[in-house]
This record gives structure tokens, sequence and C-alpha cells, in this order.
């Protein structure tokens, strides 16, 4: 079949949809943490289908409550009542804080940044965005002009800082570096300052920037610069990953986040966290990504692991954004439909019941500290970071210059990871980071195997 299936590919799929390897994979079974092809062979995915299977392939708990929701009743759309998005909004509510507490169910990440930003331009009456460079916000025309990863671009931005958006009221911020040659070295490392020790090792789990390089007053002071110079007067939203994910695990100074959320509510805007990638648990510490930098956002965008595959997707906003706008009809067909309700239910209670955020924070930590070593170990290995299961290993030429190392490279150590068993994500602006953000499933165990798989591929490229 699998000849076939190239056939039908070249044919009758979108040649824009890039697959994975020089011979892509052709899977046939998920089980929690682990993917199978059709020949049998068991891959360890350290991917997650792109950060969204979040509580493990085919989880027993959430295939059984899709399976029964199937068999009674699947959609409705929302011109009538069903339990079951009723109970999802006053569930996923229950894991915000105030004032989070109206739901809006949307299909994709992209198309709730979309209404996010519609959001925060009809609350404020303003239309200016600020975004950061490095940031990825989703492919629809309105979230793609917030998005600043080169290649997504389509040919029509140059890579850092671009200048070119498809919106062009939308101003990028300063600060996301989009590798550790722009950024300040991010890497894990003995630190004295923060209050969150992992006792034995003493490494500051909340792996803190800010004493790294002090660098926080700097990138406060760029961010002023940016909102004098191009939003002098009104602004309408500001809009950051808690930690970039497509741009490979990126983070800010501690206390940059806080700040820059000060500055653009003292301009009347309101913030809003695009949790696509950090929320429900990834990080760790907490449950949603804005709470690792002590902030409570004005709207929050929601997608990926919500539906641990099921396309799903949400913004949560206040009720006094959401009274603003209810003059504003806004609908899609498929939003709060049952049975993804119904799966996002399930998710909620899996993450519960599995314990998964601190198994994020507990296995998340213990792989920083193996890869750190393979940092410390391998010239190529330029920076180690992250927090929780959400984890960039960037590569470079060297620890000096820290180029990216050639694609071609790259390539060859990440395609031998596959070979061994292990399937790894790629993201920052020279496809340079290896991207590890697992099923919050994965065990220490599965850290031992992966860490030795990611071992044995850099001996071999270092011959
Ligand atoms: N925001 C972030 C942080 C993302 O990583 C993504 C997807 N990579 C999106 C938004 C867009 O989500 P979707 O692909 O579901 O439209």
């Amino acid at each position: 079949p699998y000849e076939h299936m190239l056939k039908i590919r070249e044919q009758n799929i979108a040649p824009s949809l890039r697959m994975y390897y020089k011979k892509p994979l052709l899977l046939h079974q998920g089980h929690m943490q682990w993917l199978f092809d059709y020949e049998g062979r068991r891959y360890l995915d350290l991917f997650a289908g792109i950060v969204t299977v979040s509580v493990g392939h085919c989880h027993p708990k959430v295939t059984m409550a899709a399976q029964k929701q199937l068999a009674c009743l699947w959609h409705t759309t929302n011109i009538y009542m069903h339990p079951s998005i009723h109970e999802y909004a006053e569930k996923l509510t229950s894991f915000l804080p105030d004032p989070l507490k109206v739901v809006y169910l949307t299909n994709s990440g992209s198309e709730a940044n979309d209404l996010a930003m519609f959001m925060a331009r009809l609350y404020t009456r303003n239309f200016d965005i600020i975004c950061f460079r490095g940031a990825y916000h989703g492919g629809s025309p309105y979230a793609l002009g917030l998005t600043s990863i080169g290649s997504y671009k389509h040919g029509v931005a140059n890579g850092i800082g671009c200048s070119t958006t498809m919106l062009p009221d939308v101003f990028r911020g300063p600060w996301g570096g989009s590798n550790c040659r722009d950024s300040p070295v991010q890497t894990v490392r003995r630190c004295s300052c923060s209050e969150e020790y992992l006792g034995a090792v003493g490494i500051c789990s909340d792996y803190c920037l800010g004493c790294v390089c002090h660098a926080n007053e700097q990138y406060i002071e760029q961010f002023k610069d940016t909102l004098n110079t191009s939003v002098p007067k009104t602004i309408a939203g500001f809009i950051a990953e808690p930690i970039q994910g497509v741009n490979g695990a990126v983070q800010y100074p501690k206390g940059f986040l806080k700040e820059a959320y000060q500055l653009v509510r003292e301009r009347g805007g309101v913030c809003i966290s695009d949790e696509v990638q950090t929320g429900f648990g990834r990080t760790g510490s907490h449950f949603w990504g804005f709470q690792t930098h002590d902030v409570v956002p004005d709207i929050i965008t929601l997608a990926k692991g919500i539906g641990n595959g099921f396309p799903m997707a949400a913004v949560v906003t206040t009720k006094e954004i959401a009274n603003s706008l209810a003059q504003n009809l806004h609908f899609n067909t498929f939003g709060g439909n049952p049975l993804a309700c119904v799966v996002g239910s399930a998710v909620l209670d899996a993450i519960e019941e599995d314990n998964l955020q601190k198994n994020s924070k507990d296995v998340g930590t213990y792989m920083l500290l193996e890869l750190a070593k393979l940092r410390d170990k391998f010239e190529i290995v330029g920076d180690v970071r992250g927090k929780g299961l959400m984890i960039g290993i960037e590569m470079v030429t060297d620890k000096d210059s820290r180029h990216p190392l050639p694609s071609e490279e790259i390539n060859q150590i990440w395609e031998d990871c596959k070979d061994m068993g292990v399937l790894i994500g790629r993201g920052g602006l020279y496809n340079q980071t290896l991207r590890v953000k697992p099923p919050m499933c994965i065990t220490k165990k599965d850290v031992d195997f992966a860490v030795e798989v990611i071992h044995t591929a850099l001996e071999k490229h270092m011959g």
C-alpha cells in the first residue's frame, strides 16, 4: 500500500503539505506515547502530532467517551441546547482563574486567534495589535498576520523581524529571538536566584533567564520603544505565547511578560495569551502557560491538546469583554459540537486522573537534565531549554559562533533517531531546533530510551 499511497499523495493531496522524513512514515496505530507503522515497527512519539496528543494516543477514557457519544448524537450546532457544551464550558472554566469564565468554541487554533484579535478590536475600538518576532499564531489570513516565522509567510517576508505582514496594522514587538544567536543563551543551567529549586541537582526548575543574563530591562526598554514608535496612541491588543512553540521552546526573560502586560494595559490594550501549545499542564509547574509568568490575560486561545487530536479549539475571555460583543453575532457551525465537547471533557478528566501535569513536571525536568548532559558533551548541541514537556534542543555548528547547524546535518541526526524508533519535531527560524513535546503520559524509562537514541545519533554524526 505504501507506493500506492505515495501516488495518491502526488495526484490528489495538496502538495503544500510537507511530510517529515525522506521516506515518510505510514502509520497504522497509536497507543499512549507509542505509534506503530504498518510493518509493526514501534516509535516513541516525542512530537505528539505537533503537540496535540496531550493525554496519549487513543487514551482509553477519551476513546470510550467519544464512542459513547458517537452512538448517541453527533451534531446539533448551536441553535439548540445539548448538555455536553454546558458541561464542558463549566468544567473548562473551573480550571481557569477569574475573570476568565466565558467560552467560545471554535475548530482550530488559527480560528481561535482570529476571533481573539477580532474581540480585542471590537472591545477596545482600537485597531493595532502587537505580537512578537518568532511567534506562530496560525495560518488563516488574520492569524498569519501575527505569525512571524519566515517560512510560513509565503515568501513575502524576510525572517527575523519580518516587516511584511498580511495586516499592515500588526506590529511586531522586539523580543522573540529566533535562535540562540539572536537571543540570550537560554540553556538549562545552575542558577542561584530562584525560589524553585530541584534540591539534589540544584537546577532552577523554573528555568529563569532573568538570572542568567539580567537582560530584562533591556528588553522592556525595547518593548516600550516599539509601543511608543509603532502604536503611540491606541492599541487593541497584545498577543504572545507563554513559551514560543514553533520557534523552538524560546522563553522570555523572567518578569518580562508581566511588565509587557502592564505597559499594554496602560495604553488601553487587552492581553491575549496563546495557550495553544502551553495549555493543559504541558509546562508542568502550572496548568496554563500564563501562570508561569504570574499574569492573568484578558483572553486566552486554546487548541491542539484541548482535544487530544480531536479537531476542536476555544477562546476564553472575561464576562465584560464577552458582554461588550454580545451584539455582534458570532457563529460557526461546528464549534461546541457534542462529540468535541465530550472529548474535551474526557481530556480534562484524564489530565487530572492520570496526574499528567505533575508527570510533565517530573518527567520534563528529568529529560531537560538528561539532555543537558548531551549539550555538555557535544559541541553541536548549542542549547537545551524549555519547561515541563516543552523542550527545544538547538543544533549549532559550534558553541562559540552558535550558527545553526546546516539542515542536511540536522536531517541526518533526526532521520537516524527515527530509524532507531524515536520521532522528534523540528522548529526554529532555520529549522535548527529539535522539538520534544511528547504526550504527557511519557515515562522516565521512555526518556532514558530517547536520550540514548539521540546520543547514538549525535555520536554517529561526530564520527
Ligand atoms: N498558536 C500556536 C502557538 C500554534 O503552535 C499553532 C499551531 N502550530 C496555532 C496557534 C494554530 O493552530 P491550528 O494549526 O490549529 O490552526
